[in-house]
């Protein structure tokens, strides 16, 4: 059994063990209470895609649920809202928070960007964000290799940088530095899989970003 397989069995066997053994509650307390354990469990974060590049938007959707399927050992609850110039939601153009993961496809690559990435980590002056470069996703794909796959698996790789230590790469699976052609085929499973320490720190980076956003929303109004 693979290592993120694992993961994902105990995960569910805890959730279950929990169920059996609390003694029956009122509806609204059983409520709260799977609230409060979701809440503990599963750390909810924004991710706002930024379509800069006129992407069509079902590609873009398609591209969002590949990153969750590349995302799912992580146990994090993602929210995707999509901005586009004709899809704005008031959100897209708030101030973003801790617990927003900000994500821009653009049509070309940055100069500055090393040849072959099909992303990149942005910094600015109290955050980062994620950067995709829509050219050379389009310049890889084929037959084999559907662009919203070739996004999809770019974005989980670039929304990971996001919630760990700068050049976090790994030998093999999600975060490899670099990829082959093959590893973006339809079937290959080489983009899928994070270390047990990287799930463990992306949850720690996640819950950090929730407990942050909570202070904001406490503090009182001057
Ligand atoms: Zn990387």
């Amino acid at each position: 059994m693979s290592f993120t397989a694992e993961v994902a069995v105990s995960y569910v066997v805890a959730i279950y063990i929990t169920s059996l053994t609390n003694p029956p509650v009122a509806a609204a307390e059983r409520t709260r209470a799977e609230a409060s354990v979701t809440d503990q469990v599963v750390p909810q974060l924004t991710v706002r895609v930024y379509n800069l590049a006129n992407v069509r938007p079902y590609i873009v959707m398609w591209a969002e649920a590949e990153a969750e399927r590349m995302l799912q050992s992580t146990h994090l609850k993602l929210n995707w809202v999509n901005c586009s110039k004709n899809e704005r939601p008031s959100v897209c153009t708030s101030r973003d928070g801790p617990t927003d993961l900000m994500v821009r496809i653009v049509p070309m690559a940055y100069h500055q960007a090393s040849a072959k990435a099909l992303g990149a980590i942005t910094k600015a002056e109290d955050h980062n964000s994620a950067v995709l470069f829509y050219d050379r996703v389009m310049a890889l794909r084929d037959f084999h290799r559907a662009s919203h796959l070739i996004l999809g698996r770019a974005m989980a790789h670039e929304i990971v940088h996001l919630l760990l230590p700068v050049n976090s790469h790994a030998g093999q699976g999600l975060m490899r530095a670099t990829w082959n052609v093959e590893d973006l085929g339809v079937a290959s499973p080489a983009c899928l899989g994070l270390s047990n320490r990287w799930i463990m720190m992306v949850q720690e980076e996640a819950r950090r970003r929730i407990e942050a956003a909570r202070s904001i929303q406490d503090r009182p109004a001057r």
